[in-house]
């Protein structure tokens, strides 16, 4: 086993779960109302080791939204599919030090990186137009849905549906990086930017529990095989460009002092998700919906830290 005492290991996590549940500061997202009313209070933690060994404390088995997390894997997928070469024609690789839906291009203008929306919404155009461009919209979206369950061991996400028609009129910041992603000529020619932008929200607004996205990350983890299954889900060189860019743009303009402070690739999303990946040993899902003032949940920040403190993940710990 990877982790030869899990039973240490898995008490050693849940005093850290308690430590950071009586941290109550940050506040739901609060730009659609199915967000803000969701119970602060929830807090949980699932860890999946690379060989498959799992262990889960608190709310764990309630669903949210994915949100950003889905980021990384909607990059993942046009990877595998397009090549890096492909993919990055149109999206760079350099952290942003902006905030996640500002209105800012890079000085080729294009999306500073796929982590962020200008990037992901770009990413998405990929996928409908020059990956699978015989589907239809309803086609497009299963195609998707079944990458996610395979990174996920085969479970199979929701999706909802509230979130997603909340997202759709609450989105002019979105569509305004959509039509000035536009005036700079960034997207594919058959690109159809409503189309685009709702296949985005589709993307957001599926229902995943920590359960189920703790195998993704141990997927991630495990170079692209997931640990429930065996099934090599992505290449190599996917896993690696994914977790390269997780390092340096994945906690929102949070990134730099994350990749600092506890040095390991991780997704955060306003839904209070964090998906954090320890590579070669395990992945990491924490929810909590309270966030801080970049975005992202204050106890999943919280938890990575402390993580970190216990255990020497953090790459440069052991120089
Ligand atoms: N749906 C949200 C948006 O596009 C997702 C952003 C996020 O999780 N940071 O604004």
């Amino acid at each position: 086993f990877v982790v030869a005492d899990f039973k240490s290991f898995t008490k050693d996590i849940e005093e850290i779960y308690w430590k950071c549940k009586g941290n109550t500061a940050g506040k739901n997202a609060s730009y659609i109302p199915q967000l803000a009313r969701v119970n602060p209070n929830y807090w949980g933690v699932s860890v999946c080791t690379i060989d498959g060994q799992r262990f889960s404390i608190g709310d764990t088995t309630i669903p949210f939204t994915i949100q950003s997390v889905c980021k990384p894997l909607n990059y993942a997928v046009a990877l595998e599919h397009l090549s890096p070469i492909v993919v990055h024609q149109y999206v760079g690789q350099e952290p942003s030090g902006r905030i996640f839906n500002e209105l800012v291009l890079d000085h080729n203008k294009q999306p500073h990186n796929p982590m962020i929306n200008s990037g992901a919404i770009l990413i998405c155009s990929l996928l409908q137009t020059l990956i699978r461009s015989e589907m239809n919209l309803a086609e497009k979206f299963d195609f998707m849905q079944n990458w996610f369950s395979r990174m996920a061991g085969g479970e199979r996400f929701g999706f909802n549906n509230s979130v997603f028609l909340s997202e759709r009129e609450a989105a002019d910041r979105n569509y305004a990086l959509g039509f000035y992603m536009r005036e700079n000529k960034v997207f594919p020619e058959r690109t159809n930017l409503r189309e685009c932008l709702d296949f985005y929200f589709q993307m957001c607004s599926q229902d995943v529990t920590c359960e189920n996205m703790c195998v993704i990350a141990a997927t991630l983890a495990n170079g692209g095989i997931c640990p429930m299954t065996g099934e090599k889900v992505f290449s190599t060189q996917t896993v690696r460009d994914v977790l390269s860019l997780m390092h340096s743009c994945g906690m929102y303009n949070y990134s730099g002092q994350f990749a600092f402070n506890v040095g390991l690739p991780a997704k955060s999303g306003v839904g209070g998700g964090v998906l954090l990946v320890v590579p070669n040993v395990a992945g990491f899902f924490t929810w909590s919906p309270p966030l801080d003032e970049c975005g992202n949940s204050v106890r999943g920040i919280q938890f990575c830290e402390e993580l970190v403190k216990l255990y020497n993940f953090h790459p440069y710990d052991n120089i």
